[in-house]
């Protein structure tokens, strides 16, 4: 039976990251307003904070699964603000990576490192089979020569290295992609800006150029390209972790989703509108009627989440589940927030408040980790048993 209701141990964990998403959402216009600003790795509050809140067990017995323990304290952590964290955590997209398809000697090596993940350039984003990036092997050095261009990559600043997708063989489509590990300060790896954008703007999001950059062969993830072409660190080990971080992704969309509501709900509890559960349409004020069905679409995505969190804590199957929810999360935080704007109209739009701010910052929920059109097409193909030839 599927159960949500969280131990003493996961509330523990829960009003602990309530308590310091508090604090991290004072911090939410300024790194907004000042986006050249990278936000501190440690906020002046967090010794004490700790000091105070002590971290409680990590899942065990009668707890919910990690994944889904993550996934509601991202929700908690993006309810307080997108990027700005007490204390940042130590890992990247690129670790999850490095998990699913790296040796354990190469895990062993660089598991402790904050590992970013380049996939996107700027002729390849939904469809990776498309990536120009080269990687060609100099077998007289024994190191692989790569060269190419990546935008957009997520923790692309303060990540000690990168796991990156290159091809050995653009006629090969994706059998030629594989992944390589390649530090920061690797002569031709240079990190030419952070990425402006209209929301998450504290977020360090960077582009990378290659330029003749030399690798040792043994950074092809998963082992030796000659020795081991099957399990190297191509593209099937990579998607693999889009299952486990799909559901995060929609979580941090609905952190902000829930941040819109709660303020909304504020709002017209001071305006003294009266929000009725049990009245019939009609029955009440245009603006509770309307916010009600925001709740309601909330709930319906965090459920969805939620169950693909469950599915990969009971060892199922979720690949079709992590798409529907990031699908619907990816609309649902879109409908809420610009629904809740509605609701209070010109106070919804001011810079005096933080709704505006979570209306763009959750915009990109639909676009990374696959946009809600790629989601749909894995959905649909999961539903009629189709191949990714049937359906494109
Ligand atoms: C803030 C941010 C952080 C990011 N972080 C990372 C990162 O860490 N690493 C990384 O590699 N990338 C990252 N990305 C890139 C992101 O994954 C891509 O933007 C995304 O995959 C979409 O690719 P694209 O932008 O090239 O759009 P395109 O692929 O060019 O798509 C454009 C439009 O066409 C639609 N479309 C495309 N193909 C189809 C189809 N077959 N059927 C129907 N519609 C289709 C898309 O849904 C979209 O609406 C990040 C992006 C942003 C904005």
């Amino acid at each position: 039976m599927i159960d949500f209701v969280p131990s003493e141990n996961d509330q523990k964990a829960f009003d602990q990251a309530r308590a310091s998403a508090m604090i991290c959402r004072k911090y939410a216009r300024h790194y907004d307003e000042n986006e050249q600003e990278m936000a501190p790795e440690k906020l002046p509050e967090a010794d004490e904070f700790y000091a105070e809140h002590p971290n409680p067990a990590p899942p065990g017995e009668g707890d919910s699964s990690m994944l889904t323990r993550m996934a509601r304290i991202s929700m908690i952590n993006y309810w307080g603000d997108y990027t700005v964290r007490l204390i940042r955590e130590s890992g990247g997209l690129g670790n999850a990576a490095l998990e699913a398809s790296g040796t354990p000697e190469q895990i062993a090596k660089w598991g402790k490192l904050c590992l970013s993940m380049a996939i996107t350039e700027p002729g390849c984003g939904s469809d990776p089979s498309r990536v120009a990036t080269t990687a060609v092997l100099d077998s007289e050095t024994n190191e692989w020569i790569i060269n190419g261009e990546k935008i957009f990559v997520t923790t692309g600043i303060r990540a000690d290295a990168v796991v990156l997708w290159a091809t050995l063989d653009k006629s090969a489509g994706r059998g030629g992609i594989k992944s390589f590990l390649i530090e920061k300060g690797t002569p031709g790896f240079n990190v030419p800006h952070k990425e402006k954008k209209l929301g998450i703007r504290a977020d360090d999001t960077a582009a990378y150029v290659f330029t003749d950059c030399r690798i040792p062969r043994d950074n092809l993830l998963g082992g030796d390209e000659k020795v081991n072409l099957k399990n190297s660190g191509g593209f099937r080990g990579v998607m693999k972790t889009f299952n486990m971080t799909r559901p995060l992704t929609a979580a941090m969309g609905l952190g902000l989703a829930e941040a819109a509501i709660d303020f909304t709900r504020d709002q017209l509890e001071a305006s003294e509108i009266e929000i009725d559960y049990m009245a019939g349409p009609g029955s009440q004020t245009a603006a509770a009627e309307k916010f009600i069905r925001l709740e309601a679409l909330f709930d319906a995505s965090k459920l969805t989440t939620m169950q693909a969190c469950w599915l990969a804590g009971e060892g199922k199957p979720n690949n079709m589940e992590s798409s529907v929810c990031k699908a619907h999360a990816g609309g649902a935080v879109r409908a809420v927030t610009q629904g809740c704007i509605e609701i209070l109209g010109a106070m919804g739009i001011s810079r005096e408040h933080l709704l505006e701010k979570w209306t763009r910052d959750c915009r990109i929920t639909d676009i990374y980790e696959g946009t809600g059109e790629i989601q749909r097409l894995i959905i649909a193909r999961g539903l009629l048993d189709y191949t990714r030839a049937d359906l494109k």
